[in-house]
């Protein structure tokens, strides 16, 4: 017998396990609700960092947090950063267990672990049914969160399943990192300050970095990072990681104690993203959310706070209008920022470790903030606007509407 649902959340990843959890504390009067995720465990395959928020639900769970930050460019020259706004991280498995638990908690919603969706779904007579390795499963609503495109953590030695047309096609950028979290038997690190952005020496194809999270004077995270035209895989950028740690430590020796990489599309066009969802639906009853729904913030690549955001306002469509909302599409004003923001990149990658130091240096800390985080003001707007060359921009400005 067929087993029916109000809703099924497809992806118990960070958006389907955000939705979960914003469910089940509403306890009451929510839909019966199944969370379907293909992984039997979870384990601490990522580590999310953002600027504090006080409507971030899991700000308290947080490990660790840098009120200082530093941005180095390609000649060492640094930027000191200090905000009254720190940056937080959140350690993957105490989010995937804290959530879990809520979700248990709640009788009306289900995380069923080791089933996926096998097939598209289709709709007969009023239902949702979703095909999984487990059977058939009905239901009236669903929120579709499989990553389709990217955002996907590629092991090292794994081969990408995007091939480089399909990436050309889907995103201005692709942002790309590898890092390690390397423990030293010496202490070596400062704690109470991050390297945000260490940039390597300009190239033609993308724009590299190093960002460090020390989190105790003997254990950092240290990742190599890019932004490129292209995506790379975890193998592609190891020699860069390697070297960089190498530096960093001082020739000390350092434990590997855990590694995560991915590549996450900044700027998704507007077809790759309708051709992202899996099938044209139309309808109120099925959405699609996460990263492959544009959750990313196109000129950072940040996800998680926003994924925050719309599991919020969706548990509350879902409750009071009986049908889930999909990810939120940012302001104009952001779109066409961001994406001229890319743009100049793309074309003149060698001069991205400039473009970054000159927006650290120039506009003061909390509007770049809030213009990263999606709070900007008008001012703050202009403010990043007024911190760029200005002669490169308008001429970005000019290719960008020529090809709109
Ligand atoms: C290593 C790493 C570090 C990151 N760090 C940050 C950060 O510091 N700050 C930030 O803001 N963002 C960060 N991101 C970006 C973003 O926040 C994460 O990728 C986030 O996990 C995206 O959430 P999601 O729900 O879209 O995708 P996921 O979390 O990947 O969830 C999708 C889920 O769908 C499941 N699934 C796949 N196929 C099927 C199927 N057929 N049926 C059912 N389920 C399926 C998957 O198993 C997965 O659990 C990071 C990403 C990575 C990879």
């Amino acid at each position: 017998m067929r087993s029916q649902y109000d809703l099924v959340i497809i992806g118990g990843g960070c958006s389907g396990l955000s939705l979960g959890y914003q469910l089940a504390i509403l306890e009451g009067n929510i839909p019966k609700t199944l969370l379907i995720e293909p992984r039997l465990k979870y384990t601490n395959d990522r580590t999310w960092c953002f600027w504090e928020d006080t409507h971030n639900p899991f700000s308290t769970l947080c490990m660790h947090h840098w009120k200082e930050l530093l941005v180095v460019s390609e000649d060492r020259e640094t930027v000191l950063i200090c905000t009254g706004r720190p940056y937080q991280l959140l350690a993957g498995d105490i989010f995937y267990e804290y959530t879990q638990h809520k979700i248990a908690s709640n009788p009306r919603i289900e995380l069923r672990l080791g089933i996926r969706l096998i097939k598209e779904a289709e709709y007969k007579n009023g239902l949702w049914l979703l095909t999984t390795n487990q059977g058939i499963i009905a239901s009236k609503l669903v929120v579709d969160t499989r990553p389709s495109l990217t955002s996907v953590a590629y092991a090292i030695g794994e081969p990408m399943e995007n091939s480089t047309i399909n990436a050309l096609e889907i995103a201005t950028l692709w942002q790309s990192f590898l890092g390690y979290e390397v423990e030293c038997e010496v202490p070596l690190f400062d704690p109470h300050r991050a390297t945000l952005m260490d940039f390597c020496d300009p190239n033609s194809e993308y724009v590299g970095f190093t960002y460090v999270l020390p989190i105790t004077k003997h254990i950092a995270l240290i990742e190599f990072t890019t932004f490129g035209a292209l995506p790379y895989s975890a193998q592609e950028l190891l020699t860069h990681l390697e070297e960089k740690i190498q530096n960093i430590t001082q020739g000390q020796t350092y434990q590997i104690k855990r590694t995560e990489s991915g590549s996450i599309p900044m700027g998704m066009n507007q077809d790759a993203l309708s051709r992202s969802k899996f099938n044209s639906t139309n309808t109120l009853t099925y959405v699609y959310a996460g990263v492959s729904a544009g959750a990313a913030r196109s000129a950072t690549g940040y996800a998680f706070q926003r994924i925050q955001k719309w599991a919020i306002e969706c548990a509350f469509t879902i409750v009071n209008n009986a049908h889930p909302a999909p990810q939120l599409e940012d302001s104009f004003i952001v779109r066409k920022m961001d994406s001229l923001f890319l743009n100049v990149i793309k074309n003149n990658p060698k001069l991205g470790p400039s473009l970054f130091v000159a927006l650290f240096s120039n506009v003061k800390t909390d509007r770049l903030i809030r213009f990263l985080t999606d709070q900007g003001s008008m001012m703050d707007y202009a403010a990043v606007v007024l911190a760029l060359p200005k002669r490169l921009f308008l001429k970005g400005l000019y290719k960008l509407v020529l090809h709109r």
